[in-house]
């Protein structure tokens, strides 16, 4: 049994918009109908400055679904 594990839940996720390297903090939650099941949630992650450009990318394509904060993302089970 590790005890550090248990303290390790903060580890930084990066934004998903290409050559980004800033903190996440919104997770975009999406499905494309062509490809997945109507279930199935794929997630880009997005800093504050990116998170319009990418929702607005897949909304476009009505594969949007969901737009959370990744404090909300993680408290929910999935
Ligand atoms: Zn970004």
């Amino acid at each position: 049994m590790n005890t550090r594990e248990t303290s390790a839940e903060t580890d930084t996720v990066i934004c998903s918009a290409k050559g980004c390297r800033a903190p996440a903090v919104w997770v975009l939650a999406w499905n494309n109908p062509k490809i997945h099941t109507p279930e199935r949630r794929k997630t880009w992650l997005a800093c504050e400055e990116h998170r319009e450009y990418l929702s607005e990318f897949l909304g476009m394509r009505g594969f949007l679904k969901d737009v959370v904060t990744l404090a909300e993302w993680s408290a929910t089970d999935h």
